[in-house]
């Protein structure tokens, strides 16, 4: 079945990224997908670095774990490429973030599998919001 999809999604798919949770995380976000039933959690750890000498400093996803609940393998991939694309990077750039981003990455999904990249472009923005709101 695997191989009418790119590499790409069967390595991320057979050995996902930052798979788990993250206890004590600053901010969480639960997705559920009903096309294809799927449910995924997103935890993250911000971190605070400075950018300047000027006492500046910004926000960063110092730590993201997913955990995927249930659903089809595109979402396990694009979750660990996402969690890839992510880690590191301040929240206003992973504010930028697309559905094209994952999607260039993972080599192309399937038009059947597009949701996969909107749900966990989805899921980083309201692990952030949840953030925000606390
Ligand atoms: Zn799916």
């Amino acid at each position: 079945m695997l191989d009418k999809y790119s590499r790409q999604i069967e390595k991320h798919f057979l050995n996902p990224r930052n798979q788990g949770i993250i206890k004590n995380s600053d901010g969480e976000a639960l997705i559920n997908e009903s096309q294809c039933g799927d449910v995924m959690k997103v935890y993250i750890k911000i971190g605070k670095r400075p950018i300047s000498e000027n006492s500046k400093s910004e926000k960063y996803i110092k730590n993201i774990k997913v955990e995927n609940l249930s659903g089809c393998f595109a979402i396990v991939a694009a979750a660990s490429v996402m969690t890839e694309i992510v880690k590191g990077k301040s929240l206003k750039e992973v504010l930028k973030l697309i559905d094209k981003n994952i999607i260039d990455e993972l080599g192309g999904l399937p038009l059947s599998k597009m949701h996969c990249a909107s749900m966990v472009v989805k899921g980083i923005e309201m692990a952030i919001n949840n953030y925000r709101e606390k």
